[in-house]
């Protein structure tokens, strides 16, 4: 099946872009020709912001209670189409459809849901002494997100931003844009005022940049690679907005002595290799004691059987392809260098995978004997490549854990809860994990260190969509 877009959403209206550019998106699965979309232009993001600012005048004055029913219609019609959803972004992304419904669909349910359920407990007025403190929405939001989780992406900046009563312009990535259009489809079709959002496409370093410096614009939230979020934030700094960045992961995954290798090795590629290794919050890095090695380099070969790589439509796969040619070229350079570098190939290597000729597929791959100051082990590689390095005792530990210019997230395996804690309370990140604890939507989400700044989900993310105004009395 082909499909063909030709109009962005500004508005409330489905317009044709002042651009004649297009941008073609290509299957993960055969590289085939999969969609075509219109590129947005200057002039265009001058027109989604414009529309973003007349429509903040009415929508940020209603009862929070009356924008709350429309993301819960939001969520409703998501949900009716979510097979549909679920099997363009497999197609566009790669993850396993039966994943691809439960989290990439699934992801963007519970964003909605549980924002509704923090705006709903939200205190927008409080006294404090003389001063009555107001959360006021904070204007007109200009979201940029990525193509690894492409729906969950906008709708944990949408649904905070539209509940606080902000108008929004959302840039998805180019490489995996269909699940917006539907997005789109369906404010239309549910009737959402001319504005609150608007969709518009278009090369990050022309289109994406142009809302950044607009003046019209209060507050970026943008999610994708640390070059680009710094880039972001530099530009940003001209016209002092509020600037939140959910940006790249090395995040570490200690295995204690005394762990449950049983559970904590399957956790271990789960937690790396899930949507392919594309994933900010990947435990890229698993930090081993030296005597372990052996035995849990045994058991992941063992492991990896239950990791099917092939077509993610495909009954039992585990793994698919990656999201582009270069992406899946990107990864391959890793795989090389991390062999040039003389860490130990465990398993893997940069070969397509048996079988599948077409398709941006990268085989599970693991390094050991990989040593701190290895690109792999410094690098964000965002495909399915997990380094294990080697420690003395916690404290070494802890060290390597902290060593990377990241801090998103990280694992602690043990079987004595109180010291995975003191360690997990040691790691410079913003999530943790004990012992495979699982993702919590209503909990925090966002980086430490230059993975970032601010945080998204539930009753956090809410917060970053307010200004705080002190009326002294
Ligand atoms: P980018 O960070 O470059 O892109 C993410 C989004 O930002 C896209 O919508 C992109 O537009 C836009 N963008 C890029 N540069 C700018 C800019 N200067 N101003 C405004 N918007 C901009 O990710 P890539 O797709 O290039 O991926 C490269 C690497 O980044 C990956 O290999 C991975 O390591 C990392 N990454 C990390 C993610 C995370 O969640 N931590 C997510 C995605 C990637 P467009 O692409 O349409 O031009």
């Amino acid at each position: 099946m082909e499909l063909y877009f030709d109009k962005l959403y500004i508005d409330g209206e489905f317009v044709n872009s002042h651009s004649k550019e297009t941008y073609n998106v290509f299957s993960s699965i055969d590289e085939e020709f999969y969609a075509q979309i219109p590129m947005g232009s200057p002039d265009d993001v001058t027109g989604a912001v414009s529309a973003a600012r007349r429509a903040f005048i009415d929508w940020s004055s209603r009862p929070i209670e009356s924008r709350l029913e429309y993301l819960d219609r939001i969520r409703e019609a998501i949900e009716k189409r979510s097979d549909e959803i679920s099997e363009v972004i497999t197609h566009e992304v790669g993850m396993p459809i039966g994943l691809s419904k439960k989290i990439q669909c699934g992801l963007a349910l519970t964003d909605i849901s549980e924002t509704i359920q923090a705006a709903r407990n939200v205190n927008l007025e409080e006294r404090v002494g003389n001063s009555l403190i107001v959360r006021e929405p904070i204007g007109v939001v200009g979201a940029i997100t990525p193509w690894n989780y492409p729906l969950h992406q906008i709708t944990a900046k949408l649904a905070p931003a539209l509940a606080a009563g902000c108008c929004i312009v959302v840039k998805p990535a180019s490489q995996a844009p269909i699940s917006a259009i539907i997005l789109a489809e369906i404010v239309n079709q549910i009737g959402l005022p001319p504005g609150v959002f608007n969709l518009i496409f278009g090369p990050g370093s022309e289109v994406g940049e142009e809302i950044v410096k607009s003046e019209d614009v209060d507050m970026i939230s943008f999610t994708g690679s640390t070059n680009a979020g710094r880039a972001i934030g530099a530009l940003a700094a001209k016209t002092v907005k509020r600037v939140t960045l959910e940006l790249g992961g090395k995040s570490a995954n200690i295995i204690l002595d005394d762990a449950d290798l049983d559970r904590a090795i399957g956790s271990a590629l789960n937690a790396c290799f899930l949507n392919s290794g594309q994933t900010c919050s990947a435990l890229s890095r698993l930090l081993v004691p030296e005597k372990l090695v052996g035995e849990i380099e045994g058991r992941i070969l063992a492991e990896i059987k239950k990791f099917v790589v092939g077509n993610p439509f495909e009954k039992g796969t585990r793994i698919g392809p990656l999201v582009s040619q270069v992406q899946q070229e990107r990864v391959r350079r890793y795989i090389f260098s991390g062999i040039d570098d003389g860490a130990k190939l465990v398993l893997g290597g940069a070969e397509q995978p048996e079988g599948l000729s077409k398709g941006f597929y990268v085989k599970p791959t693991v390094f050991s004997k990989v040593t701190r100051e290895m690109k792999i082990a410094q690098e964000e590689i965002f495909g399915p490549v997990l380094s294990i390095l080697e420690y003395e005792d916690d404290e070494e530990a802890v060290e390597l854990a902290n060593e990377t210019i990241y801090g998103l997230s990280g694992g602690v395996w043990s079987q004595d809860f109180d010291r995975a804690l003191g360690l997990a309370r040691k790691i410079r990140t913003g999530q943790v994990d004990i012992n495979g604890g699982s993702f919590n939507p209503k909990a925090p989400f966002g980086g430490y260190k230059q993975s970032g700044s601010g945080r998204e989900l539930g009753k956090y993310g809410l917060e970053e969509y307010f200004e705080i105004k002190a009326i002294q009395t």
